[in-house]
C-alpha cells in the first residue's frame, strides 16, 4: 500500500503533524486544530505549497 501524509502546520499554535488526505475536509473547508481549537480552512494547516498539492490531488 502506499501510504500519502500531508504534513500540517497549525497557524495558531505551530503544532506539527500529520494526517492522511483522505483524513482531512477539502482545502476550501473549514478544519480545527486539536489542539488549541484554531479554525482555517485546511489549506492554511498545510506545512507547504507540495503539501498542499497533495491534499488536492487525493480529494
Ligand atoms: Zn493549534
Amino acid at each position: 500500500m502506499n501510504e500519502t501524509f500531508v504534513r500540517l502546520l497549525c497557524p495558531g499554535c505551530q503544532k506539527t503533524w500529520e494526517r492522511k488526505p483522505n483524513e482531512l475536509p477539502a482545502h476550501t473547508e473549514q478544519f480545527g486544530c486539536d489542539s488549541c481549537a484554531t479554525e482555517r480552512r485546511t489549506a492554511e494547516f498545510t506545512r507547504t505549497d507540495h503539501d498542499l498539492d497533495v491534499l488536492k490531488q487525493f480529494q
